[in-house]
């Protein structure tokens, strides 16, 4: 998962520091070093890093800290308000011309960061939008480029202009301006060539497709999983052609981070998007408060109802919702919650999202949904009364129970210890809840 190893270490350190009721300036102090050297671990710029706990030790010494009721608590939101505030505060939108004119976005980055990829995966978004996209192939350096740009247009039903590899990119974007223009596409996204490394002939065929066609945006697509690498590459692609905003790829299997936290800081630049795997799909905007949970370990609960929003019946959801705070969560509901939980992709990655669950979530007995059938017979083998009121499910009706869907008492009495947990859960569920607009399912 993304940034599980700073996050890991992270969460250790906090942990000690919520252990202790008071705490002293050298307690912080100390608590900050560790920070200071996990956070240089995951490759975050030195620079950075030295701002970052220099301003994170003033804040938490101050005495309104230290003589707080939950001093560790508060240093851990000083940490995670400064880390926010180093990926940017607000999400930053990519912003468009109106519909009636053409947008024209440039993408550059070096061979392999993922940008032909990305392109693909920005078209569909704009799409999704009601946009009318158009996909330009101008990666003549890597031929498999114009062919890979041209099946995921097909996935995903967005056109492709191409002219081969023996063109020059300028003029294959001049083109595909005036194919835009005659088709009736609002958004032109221009995949260009990348190199292996920093290059100075692709810098100049960069700024020439800049001088010749009006680009409104210059996006550069940087792997994430390259740490500093990425910063650097981002910092002179921004003195040389002029950037808007940087995408970062491979979040997915980028363990510690340094990328997300230092280019912003660095560059100035604003993260638009996160790329989140090879999908097409997995493009995500990015929110500087959520990754900083993530990371932190406190969860990312907007994703997780955003991602619950998109899969589960809202009406059934609602009804659910009212249960859970009623508290007269049965084995009816559980059920439903099950299913609603298989909709939303399975349990691991949401219940990581959720704040405090993160690290506890992976050795949890939380059930698991393809045994949702096993389940499903055990629910229907009780009364309908002690499925309303499984307080009064005692040792004899647990033998019926198990015999009526034919498993072992065991398994009886496993569910219904998940069962509680996830009572418990919902429970906490609306506590959580507080300062979004909205609840666990949307509401
Ligand atoms: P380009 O040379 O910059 O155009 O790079 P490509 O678009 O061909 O991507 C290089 C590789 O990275 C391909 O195998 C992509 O599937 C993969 N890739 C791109 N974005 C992501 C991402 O966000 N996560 C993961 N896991 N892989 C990605």
């Amino acid at each position: 998962m993304a940034f599980e190893s700073l996050s890991d270490k992270l969460q250790n350190i906090f942990k000690n520091l919520k252990s202790k009721g008071r705490l002293t300036e050298t307690d912080v102090k100390n608590a900050l070093k560790e920070v200071k050297m996990a956070l240089l671990e995951a490759d975050v710029n030195f620079k950075v890093v030295k701002n970052f706990v220099n301003t994170v030790t003033e804040r938490a010494v101050g005495t309104d800290v230290l003589n707080s009721l939950t001093p560790g608590q508060m240093v851990i939101k000083i940490v995670n308000e400064e880390m926010v505030s180093l990926m940017g505060s607000e999400k930053e939108e990519l912003k468009l011309r109106p519909s009636n004119e053409l947008t024209i976005i440039m993408m550059a980055g070096l061979q392999g960061a993922g940008k032909t990829t990305t392109a693909a995966k920005l078209a569909g978004k704009f799409a999704a939008k009601g946009r009318k996209p158009l996909l330009a192939a101008c990666d003549v350096y890597r031929p498999a480029a114009i062919e890979q740009l041209k099946v995921n247009g097909e996935k995903l039903g967005i056109p492709v202009f191409s002219m081969g590899s023996s063109q020059k990119p300028v003029d294959i974007a001049k083109a595909a301006v005036e194919h835009a223009k005659k088709n009736g596409n609002n958004v032109l996204i221009i995949d260009t060539a990348g190199r292996l490394h920093i290059d100075e002939s692709m810098m100049e065929e960069l700024v020439e497709v800049k001088k010749n066609v009006d680009v409104y945006k210059t996006v550069l697509v940087v792997d994430a999983m390259t740490g500093q690498d990425a910063v650097n590459v981002a910092t002179t692609f921004d003195e040389r052609i002029g950037i808007d905003g940087v995408i970062l790829t491979k979040l997915d299997g980028d363990t510690r981070g340094g990328a997300a936290l230092s280019i912003r800081a660095v560059t100035s630049k604003p993260i638009l998007f996160g790329g989140m795997g090879e999908k097409l799909s997995d493009l995500e905007e990015f929110y500087p408060d959520r990754m900083a949970s993530r990371i932190l370990g406190m969860g990312d609960i907007l994703s997780l109802i955003e991602k619950a929003e998109a899969s589960v019946d809202m009406d059934q959801a609602k009804d659910l919702e009212k249960r859970f705070k009623k508290a007269d969560f049965g084995f009816d509901d559980y059920l439903v919650y099950m299913q609603q939980i298989k909709n939303m992709g399975g349990l691991a990655d949401i219940m990581s999202m959720i704040p405090g669950m993160g690290s506890k979530m992976k050795d949890a007995p939380m059930p698991d949904e393809k045994s949702l059938g096993r389940i499903e017979g055990i629910i229907y083998s009780m009364t309908l009364e002690e499925r309303a009121n499984p307080n009064i499910i005692n040792p004899s009706r647990k033998i019926r129970i198990a015999k009526g869907a034919g498993v072992d008492i065991s398994e009886v009495n496993r569910l219904i210890k998940q069962f509680e947990q996830a009572r418990k859960l919902m429970k906490q569920m609306p506590g959580m809840m507080k300062g979004g607009k909205k609840g666990m399912f949307g509401m």
